[in-house]
């Protein structure tokens, strides 16, 4: 095969002969191509698979992990300890201790926290698995003449294969031959209705891919008929395959947590290089030469390593993993790790109305025709109930043009109704179900009537339209006789003397533009100017009573219109009327819309429905109010993106927008600096949820793709679930917040007395080694942290104002908390230091080590920090106030905590591997003494700002 006639994904396959396609694919479409060839080939292109991984390599996302700013410093760290000790080991051995203890600890944890890191990233997302579903195992190819059936993973471009009806199409491809075909291609496209296949036209080059209905598409299945295909790409070369590559390939922003975590990063290791900088500058001058350098180098490694909060990355995962099992039990499913925290911030809830604000289930209330306005009583989808008119009950042989409507419902219409344990249940689209309900109320039985009057040909539905059209046969073509029309004198009176009958039923606006003539029973009349307003004002009235509306026509044929000329066929309807349905709101959701407005969330509608439907809907939950305006997907195409910007935080309703709008409003919404939820379902809305700060898909109703796009997916399509899932949101950003202040706070203490300690101290040494901070850091701070991130949450959670994306970690006041708490935590143990340094001097004796004033210090920090613990659960609650078991964890972890530093202290093997000394009764009483100071400061504290009236947030 020659360079030129290579496959390749800008050959514009659609548009191409197929002997054109043969010819560049060098295959013949009755013997198919020769095993070697085959062989040659999937050497050439691959097998037919969607690629799972690309991108970073395993090593990359290690490596990346210690990419890390307080990681490269603790390595630094781990370094220089290790030399030190490199240069004293004998002393060190002399003296008992075991050299490179801190190197080795100190290591462990950035392994540790690599890992941690590692394993997080690496379980992000299996994206392609479900797209990697769609693609079949087996597949019927001709190969030399002969019919196999091969793995799909084996296909190679140039191959034939063969469909039938309930296949997979496992490759892109050209149709050779087909009969009947019907392919569903909602993988897609997102539209659920099949989509009729042709071969043998070649059609224009700029074709959307849901017209190009001479191509069958991978991932796609086969709802009718057979067909004969070239394949003309496989693997990623496929439409879904690129779609695949397209969504790996979309660089995912790191999220606040993420931008505030590498901020904080950076602070602490400034901060703390500074600091060191100026307790060895300060050393040297004051010892006026380098006699104490190497005291000095030890005080800089342990503030280096007091600084880094090594727990912090464990704890905030386990806050997330934890906040994304709280949110599955409200039906909420993240699929992206840091959305738990991303949903505090959303400040914008773009909502789909139908299914998400709306239940789903309608139920049809009444008719219009250009006389008539019918009542229908009946609930649910239960196929009983009467037609009224002016509230009486009516015969339907009366009114013919009710009963064409009714005839229109059971034949326009992809869905299915029966009875299940005697329950009526819809198989389809809910919409459809109500009309099916309602034509069954009327006697018309879709069975019956779809046998009289076959389907032959359709222009399906789609967003997009907002209509759909099938075409009936109503004369048997070989006898030339129509029992029907002998028998049916209505059907003779709809066909004149055709042979087919087309039913379209859609928005009303748009398939009544399309109509010429009306129905009035005994025939049709044209459609004058007076007529079309009175409808348009009937369909008014019924949206405006928050009905979903539908408009029926229908059109004679003498022969079936040909495929793909909706555009020409679907004109000169004859209208028949008007059919409007309730979809009544979720009554969970209007507590959840006022839930929003206090959190300081806007819900915004996005819906395909009709202006005064959408605008019934949202009054009635209160997402607009009386007079606001509306947006219609049509004044949306004529405004610019600056128009829309500036108009985007007034409108709260959007009506009659196709998908591609909805890209637009995010994008503008986010220009204005709002922080965007959007939900969605087709695979067209999967660009929308992609731009959005949470894209969130529908469980239920949602195509894969749509899935695959998003960050959440509400297992129960519900409005109420965003909503919950946005208050964990916050409960998991406070509680991040919590534990951020209650670590640091800590850190900063342990590093204020350490630098303080050569000041303060002279010949006095190191208070704390590398190893005991990296205790405290990771065991006596990290448990009572984990044990924070477990607080329920607190009242006023969805009373304030959402969390900027933008703030700073430090902002709201975390920032000056940190510092004034550390400066506390540290005034507190340097007095302690202070008096326990001297203390030692002169309470000698046996047992009694004379460094045992290191140890008071190291058990004050960790005890302080476990009062810290307990008063930080509440900002504006004083301790005494709160339920002590509303949170049973932080009171189980400051005692275990508790018990473990005293172990540290009393038990021998313990003290001689963390260095520790034994300490009296007395000076462990006042170790304690000392501790609690912390405690009472912090409620002191609070009281203050309660007496100034300013509790602070967060
Ligand atoms: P939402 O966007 O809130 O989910 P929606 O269901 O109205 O609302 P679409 O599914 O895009 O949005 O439908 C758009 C419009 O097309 C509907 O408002 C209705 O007028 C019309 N329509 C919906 N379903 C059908 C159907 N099965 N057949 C014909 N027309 C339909």
């Amino acid at each position: 095969m020659s360079a030129h006639s290579l496959p390749d994904s800008i050959v514009v396959w659609h548009s191409l002969e197929v002997d054109s396609a043969l010819e560049r694919l060098a295959t013949n479409a009755e013997t198919g191509l020769s095993h070697q060839e085959v062989q040659r080939r999937l050497q050439e292109y691959g097998p037919n698979e969607l690629q799972e991984t690309r991108g970073r390599s395993t090593l990359d996302i290690l490596v990346d992990q210690f990419k890390n700013v307080m990681l490269l410093m603790l390595i630094a760290v781990a370094i220089v300890s290790g030399v030190l000790d490199l240069l004293n080991w004998q002393q060190k051995l002399a003296k008992g201790e075991l050299p490179f203890k801190d190197t080795i600890a100190i290591l462990a944890i950035v392994i540790l926290n690599g890992i941690l890191g590692y394993v997080q990233e690496s379980r992000a997302e299996k994206a392609l698995a479900a797209l990697k579903k769609l693609a079949s195992p087996i597949v019927r190819v001709l190969r030399e003449s002969q019919l196999l059936e091969v793995a799909a993973k084996e296909l190679v471009p140039g191959d034939v294969m063969l469909l039938e009806a309930g296949v997979h199409i496992a490759a892109d491809g050209l149709l050779l031959e087909q009969s009947n075909l019907q392919v569903r291609e909602s993988a897609l496209t997102g539209e659920a209705h099949p989509v009729n296949k042709q071969a043998s036209i070649h059609l224009p080059e700029d074709t959307g891919i849901g017209d190009r209905v001479n191509l069958v598409f991978q991932g796609t299945e086969v709802i009718q008929g057979r067909a004969k295909v070239l394949v003309t790409n496989t693997g990623m070369k496929t439409e879904l395959g690129q779609i695949a590559a397209m969504l790996q390939s979309v660089e995912n922003e790191p999220t606040p947590l993420q931008q505030r975590m590498d901020q904080l990063g950076k602070v602490l290791v400034t901060g703390s290089l500074v600091l060191v900088a100026i307790v060895v500058v300060g050393g040297i001058i004051r010892t006026g030469g380098f006699s104490e350098l190497q005291e000095l180098l030890e005080v800089s490694l342990s503030m280096a390593v007091a600084v880094v909060p090594e727990g912090l990355p464990a704890v905030i995962t386990v806050a997330l993993a934890l906040g994304t099992q709280r949110m599955v039990r409200r039906n909420a499913l993240i699929r992206k790790l840091p959305a738990v925290e991303t949903l505090g911030s959303v400040s914008t809830i773009c909502s789909d109305k139908t299914g998400t604000l709306t239940q789903n289930k309608m139920v049809v209330q009444s008719i219009s025709t250009l006389n008539c306005q019918f009542s229908v009583t009946g609930n649910g989808y239960n196929p009983i109930g009467e037609f009224q008119f002016q509230c009486r009950k009516v015969q339907l042989h009366d009114y013919s043009e009710l009963q064409a409507l009714l005839i229109a419902c059971a034949l326009c219409n992809d869905s299915v109704l029966q009875q299940e344990k005697g329950e009526w249940k819809i198989l389809g689209d809910p919409t459809e179900g109500a009309l099916l309900t309602l034509a069954a109320k009327g006697g018309i039985e879709q069975d019956q009537w779809q046998s009289k009057l076959p389907r032959v040909s359709e222009f399906p539905f789609s967003s997009e339209r907002k209509r759909m059209s099938v075409v009936c046969q109503v004369e048997q073509v070989e006898t030339g006789v129509s029992p029907l029309t002998a028998v049916d004198p209505l059907i003779s009176n709809l066909l004149k003397s055709e042979s087919y009958l087309m039913f379209t039923k859609g928005s009303p606006e748009l398939t009544l533009a399309r109509c010429t003539h009306i129905y009035i029973g005994t025939g049709t009349i044209p459609l004058n100017e007076q007529q079309r307003q009175s409808i348009l004002s009937q369909n008014d009235q019924m949206a405006g009573n928050g009905l979903r509306v539908l408009g029926f026509a229908y059109k004679p044929f003498s022969d079936i219109p040909p495929e793909g000329s909706d555009e020409t066929s679907e004109q000169q309807l004859v209208w028949l009327g008007l059919v409007g349905m309730l979809d009544a709101p979720r009554p969970e959701v209007r507590a959840a819309v006022q839930e929003c407005r206090d959190a300081g969330i806007r819900p915004v509608m996005i819906t395909g429905d009709h202006q005064l439907t959408a605008q019934a809907i949202a009054i009635d939950l209160g997402i607009a109010k009386v007079g606001d305006r509306v947006l219609t997907g049509s004044e949306l195409q004529r405004m610019s993106d600056q128009e829309l910007e500036e108009n985007v935080d007034l409108v709260n309703i959007y009506a009659r927008v196709a998908p591609e709008h909805k890209l637009r409003i995010v994008q503008a919404l986010q220009r204005r600096g709002r922080f965007v939820a959007m939900t969605g379902d087709g695979v067209n809305d999967a660009p929308a949820l992609k731009q959005a700060d949470i894209g969130i898909a529908m469980g239920i109703t949602g195509t894969d793709v749509s899935k695959e796009a998003s960050d959440m997916v509400l297992l129960d399509d519900n409005f109420a679930t965003i909503v919950a899932a946005t208050k964990e949101g916050r409960v998991v950003y406070t509680n991040i917040r919590r534990f951020i202040k209650y670590i640091l706070g800590s850190n900063i203490g342990e590093v204020l007395t350490i630098a303080a300690a050569p000041i303060l101290l002279p010949m006095g040494g190191v208070p704390l080694t590398p190893l005991q901070i990296l205790w405290m850091n990771l065991v006596t701070d990290g448990l009572p942290a984990l044990a924070l991130a477990l607080e329920p949450p607190e009242p006023d959670v969805m009373k304030r104002p959402p969390f900027s994306p933008r703030e700073s970690i430090f902002s709201k006041g975390l920032g000056s908390y940190i510092i004034r708490i550390g400066i506390v935590f540290a005034i507190i143990t340097i007095i302690l230091m202070e008096w326990a340094y001297h203390h030692v001097q002169i309470v000698k004796g046996p047992g009694l080590d004379p460094d045992r004033w290191k140890t008071m210090v190291f058990t004050a920090l960790c005890i302080a920090q476990m009062g810290h613990a307990l008063a930080i659960r509440s900002n504006t609650q004083l301790t005494i106030q709160m339920n002590p078991f509303s949170n049973l964890f932080v009171l189980g972890s400051v005692l275990l905590t508790t018990i473990l530093q005293l172990m540290l202290v009393y038990i021998p093997p313990l003290r001689t591997f963390f260095g520790t000394h034994w300490l009296s009764p007395t000076e462990l009483a006042i170790c304690f003494g000392f501790s609690a100071l912390m405690f009472v400061w912090i409620e002191l504290e609070k009281l203050f700002l309660r007496l100034i009236g300013k509790g602070h947030r967060a």
